[in-house]
């Protein structure tokens, strides 16, 4: 038997696996890390080293690695049918995880279209919303609107409503325009007061740049995209849930669908289910994906209203929607996807996460204080904060040194951000905030 190092591991990697988002030439000095198995929250390499997944893999992984339930379900799916096509045919896993997410919008968003990926709900929700405009006589509708710092995937289509520099301009030729507005980050609020009245200063004057904007051609504006209450990707840009109010008002008043990507923030992580839900508002489509299977297999839907569902109810074909993708409604996926909701509704784990939510938030307060750390912030099992003068690599450089202290978390920029599993025991906590505060030191030591 051939036995196979630590070290020929990533060799054979980087030979023949093109790795994503990396600059491949960075891997000469930065590790690469083969990882052997996960059990809860940990990852093992090869060499029996173990890493805390503070980024939950991603974003993904909600209830550990290996989650002992979740492969029960999977297994008995695994005897019972693996994949049938969902064009013609359905199956016990995609009816119940439907029924029972529109039950979650209080049946208000009944209608959920499947996909495998985050970025291709994206698309469904935007193709969706300029053809049901189409159906209903408003072809003219066309045009789509995203916020600054936005990130909505990077196929050709989400990426015309992505903002982040690093991700776009390369392609830039390839996109359609789309309209961009103010974010509503309240880090740039101008005023003075409270965190809350800065805040909600920031979501008004940023609301205002939308309504200026319909103003100006609503009639030609399909939807506008928001990743509610956090934008995840462009480092964790937090907002007050009165924006996602007054934009929902401004979409009514001018007839634009309101598409709410809650990819990353959905499935709980801002502290409620949906992200919407702290601002009292549905959108007219919620993209779906991540956390949605626990972090196991590739899955992503996106809900609709009944209205824009029967916008494309009809005897004539080319009126229907007639996008697919070969895994449509996978049924694994599916049973991975009620698995975690199953856990969710066992464990009462909105309700569990605020202890461990306050306890984290806690231990953190040593770098929430540090002198080189601002804008310290944190909304449900999400925790940010900005390095001050951080040194040049920085990001890539804290991702080597975390990996060193038993650590998986990869900053955006300045930004260091955690989004550990909803699994974390008490030791589990206090550790990830003693190694991050040590990480972050040596770090700007230089
Ligand atoms: C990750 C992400 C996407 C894209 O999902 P993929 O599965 O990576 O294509 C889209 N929107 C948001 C907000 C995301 O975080």
């Amino acid at each position: 038997m051939e036995l196979n190092t630590q070290s020929d591991w990533v060799a054979r990697s980087l030979r023949s696996v093109w790795h994503p988002c990396t600059q491949m030439q960075h891997h000469e000095t930065i590790p690469l890390i083969p990882v052997s198995r996960g059990k809860g929250a940990w990852l093992y390499d090869h060499e029996g080293r173990r890493y805390l997944d503070a980024i939950s893999s991603w974003w993904v992984n909600l209830f550990g690695h290996a989650n002992p339930r979740i492969n029960a379900a999977l297994k008995d799916q695994l005897d019972t049918l693996e994949h049938a096509m969902l064009a013609g045919f359905t199956h016990e896993p995609v009816i119940e995880l439907s029924e029972k997410l529109s039950a979650l919008t209080g049946h208000v968003l009944g209608h959920s279209f499947y996909a495998s990926d985050g970025a291709s709900a994206v698309e469904i929700a935007l193709k969706m919303s300029f053809h049901s405009w189409r159906n209903d006589g408003h072809a003219d509708k066309q045009e789509f609107v995203c916020l600054k710092g936005s990130y909505h995937g990077e196929t050709i289509g989400a990426l015309a409503v992505t903002d982040v520099a690093l991700f776009k301009d390369a392609y830039g030729p390839l996109l359609r325009a789309s309209q961009t507005v103010m974010s509503p980050d309240w880090r740039l609020a101008e005023e003075t007061g409270s965190a809350e009245e800065r805040a909600q200063a920031q979501a008004r004057r940023a609301a205002a740049d939308v309504e200026r904007l319909f103003n100006e051609r609503g009639d030609k504006i399909a939807a506008i995209i928001i990743e509610p209450l956090v934008q995840c990707a462009t480092g964790m840009a937090m907002h007050d849930p009165l924006y996602l109010q007054l934009v929902r008002a401004l979409c009514d008043k001018h007839d634009v669908h309101l598409i709410l990507d809650e990819i990353a923030v959905g499935c709980g992580r801002t502290g409620t289910f949906f992200a919407c839900e702290q601002a009292g508002v549905w959108p007219d489509f919620l993209c779906l994906s991540k956390g949605i299977s626990g972090g196991y297999l590739p899955l992503s839907l996106v809900m609709t209203r009944d209205d824009i569902y029967q916008a494309f109810y009809s005897n004539d074909v080319t009126r229907g929607f007639l996008h697919s993708h070969s895994y449509t409604g996978n049924p694994l996926a599916c049973r991975a996807a009620l698995a975690t909701l199953h856990i969710f509704e066992e464990d009462d784990v909105l309700n569990a996460n605020k202890a461990k939510a306050a306890r984290l938030t806690q231990a953190l307060q040593p770098l929430a204080q540090h002198e080189r750390v601002r804008n310290f912030r944190q909304r449900g099992m999400i925790w940010a904060f900005d390095a001050i003068d951080a040194p040049k690599d920085f990001s890539r450089n804290f991702f080597a040194t975390a990996t060193e202290h038993g650590l998986l978390m990869r900053p955006i920029g300045s930004t260091v951000y955690m989004m550990p599993p909803y699994i974390l025991s008490d030791e589990e906590i206090d550790g990830l905030a003693a190694n991050t505060l040590a990480v972050f030191n040596q770090v700007m030591a230089g």
